[in-house]
């Protein structure tokens, strides 16, 4: 398999010329430059390259393994996390008051696609950790933060998320595990989770859960439920490790992908758990991890899409059939190399096109992430409205397009890339998951249409799109980002005055609806990245490729959506 190879040079363009990241560090007193960014970006990509990378292919082969309750990772995780752990890896976002590094989301999601590229297996067992440690920050009493976000910081304790239960899944507000309160902010948690990721393992030496629950007597829903944090072991206020808490791992799953990284069902008995925020109000807490764990599964998407163009790019440059349509390239040979070959082209390409817009679409929302934080609180509202407004968009048209990209990546292998020893159908079937987990992709669809736009009368994206044509772009691709920005406005006032006289229309529309959303963010990516293009990256290529061979696909979307929702609700259920 060939070597990962960090994309450094892009991200140092995406962060520095395109949208001029240092200029905002230094105006927000950032303790951030360029300098000290690209240090570490290098540092970051080559443990990525050099540690985690080459432990991939094992890691799936071997898969994580379950034995009477313990939970072990593949052979070579635990060194390498140490790794990680040595070098502060699973500290860089957080804040500095409890041991965090404080540093900016424009360059930690920068960081977080070369660990999710290099090995998505084994950054499952850290990731978590960063989202539960910004919603014990953010929610968490000033004595939870200090008895837990200090340890998470430095990865010896890690984190996870205990959201779904058998019969609960895209609907939370069916689930039934119950708190019993014991006194002050204790209660006894009971119930059985399932699909807990890196819920128990052998790599950290405490794992803190962060567990959705119902208090006793609560309201049914939504609005019944609470947040815990649950550790494996309990641990006392100066943070020292005490006796093991009330839960369990009672199996892991066998699955498609992500094989390294394991999957348990979770039983709580009776276990300790403190709760984070006020009672029933545990959702709105929860959705700081889920946003967060969002915008993470988009980057994880793109980092397996880069990851598996590198290799796509790499085997048709070496395998040789067939001659060029213009003649031979490789005269001497006995054929020509399969990247002479214009479908073979056109789906490179593609990859990449793809990748680097996902790239950019994930560098600008950071940007937006940072701005939440600004002391200018117009900035921040107006920055927090664009996250919440992206975030469904970041998560599921990136791991869409991830998607598409990797099986074009196999495809370009012909045969070789469905056999194992390829490596590429390992990477097909890890970035799968991004697609499901996190909430469905149709489910972040939903999100988009219904609460982001439609709710909110479409006020959010009129002022995004506002801002979108205030900024400065190629001006090749000036009309087409324009008419693509105005197809998008135009199908947001007509959904909006339909869906209420049809109630099934912003359900059938809406996958229709975020591709669309995509599609057009894109355009002005790539024609913001043509401009800042010196010539020597390929960006206008790129451009020129996405503005000929993509950008076509939001008329499509767009065609459909106005097609109406009968064809989805004609047959009767009993017909399928
Ligand atoms: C490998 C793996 C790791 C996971 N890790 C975690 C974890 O760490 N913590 C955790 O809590 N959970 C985790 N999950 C659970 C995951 O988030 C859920 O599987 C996912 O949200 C979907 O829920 P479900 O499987 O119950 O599907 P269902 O909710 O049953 O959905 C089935 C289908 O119906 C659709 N659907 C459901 N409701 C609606 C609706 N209202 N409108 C339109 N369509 C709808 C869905 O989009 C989907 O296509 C993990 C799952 C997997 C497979």
């Amino acid at each position: 398999m060939t070597q990962y190879i960090p994309p450094l040079a892009d991200f140092e363009f995406l962060l520095f010329d395109v949208f001029n990241v240092d200029e905002e560090w230094i105006s927000e007193s950032i303790p951030v430059d360029r300098e000290l960014a690209n240090s570490v970006l290098h540092e970051c990509g080559r443990v990525a390259r050099d540690v985690m990378a080459p432990l991939s292919s094992t890691a799936d082969r071997e898969g994580a393994s379950w034995d009477d309750g313990n939970v072990s990772a593949p052979q070579g995780f635990k060194e390498a996390f140490e790794v990680l752990t040595q070098g502060g890896w699973l500290g860089t976002a957080g804040n500095p008051e409890f041991g965090g590094q404080g540093m900016p989301k424009t360059l930690t999601t920068a960081l977080e696609e070369m660990f999710w590229g290099s090995n998505t297996n084994l950054w499952l067992y850290a990731a978590l950790t960063s989202g539960a440690t910004y919603c014990i920050d953010a929610h968490a009493s000033e004595e939870l933060k200090a008895r837990f976000l200090p340890a998470m910081y430095e990865g010896r304790w890690t984190g996870a998320m205990a959201l779904t239960e058998s019969h609960a899944g895209t609907d939370l507000g069916m689930l039934r595990t119950k708190a019993e309160h014991i006194e002050g902010n204790s209660y006894k948690i009971t119930g059985t989770k399932i699909f807990i990721t890196s819920g128990e393992h052998d790599l950290a030496e405490n794992i803190v859960h962060l567990v959705l629950a119902r208090i006793d007597g609560a309201p049914q829903g939504t609005r019944g439920i609470s947040l815990f944090l649950v550790p494996k072991y309990l641990v006392d206020e100066q943070g020292a490790i005490g006796e093991r808490n009330g839960f369990a791992s009672g199996s892991i799953e066998h699955k498609m992908g992500i094989r390294g990284s394991a999957t348990s069902v979770i039983n709580y008995d009776d276990a300790q758990g403190y709760l984070i925020g006020e009672p029933n109000a545990g959702l709105r807490c929860m959705f700081t991890m889920m946003n967060y764990a969002r915008v993470s599964v988009g980057v994880q998407g793109l980092g397996l899409g880069e990851r598996a163009y590198q290799m796509a790019a790499a085997y048709a440059k070496e395998r040789i059939q067939g001659r060029a349509p213009t003649g031979p390239v490789n005269a001497q040979g006995a054929a020509d190399p399969i990247i002479e070959h214009p479908d073979v082209r056109r789906m490179l390409l593609t990859q990449r096109a793809l990748t680097e817009g996902s790239r950019a679409f994930a560098v600008f929302t950071a940007v937006e992430l940072d701005r939440t934080q600004r002391t200018d609180p117009e900035v921040s509202e107006r920055s927090s409205r664009y996250v919440e407004l992206l975030t469904p968009v970041v998560k599921a048209f990136i791991s869409d397009r991830a998607m598409e990209s990797t099986l074009l990546a196999q495809q370009c292998f012909g045969g070789h890339g469905y056999i194992v020893e390829s490596g590429i159908e390992q990477v097909v079937r890890d970035a799968r998951i991004s697609q499901i987990y996190e909430g469905t992709n149709g489910i972040q669809a939903i999100d988009l249409l219904g609460r982001k736009v439609l709710q909110d009368g479409g006020q959010t994206l009129r002022s995004l799109i506002a801002d979108l044509r205030q900024e400065a772009l190629d001006p090749r691709y000036m009309t087409q980002v324009s008419d693509v920005l105005d197809l998008w406005s135009d199908v947001s006032e007509w959904l909006g005055s339909q869906a209420r006289s049809d109630r099934s229309l912003a359900g059938s529309a809406a996958v229709d609806y975020l591709n669309l959303a995509g599609y057009a963010l894109y355009a002005w990516l790539w024609a913001r990245m043509s401009l800042f293009d010196d010539g020597t990256r390929g960006k206008s290529n790129l451009a020129q490729f996405y503005f000929d061979q993509l950008l076509p696909r939001a008329e499509y979307h767009a065609k459909v959506i106005k097609n109406g929702s009968n064809a989805v609700t004609a047959p009767d259920s009993d017909w399928f």
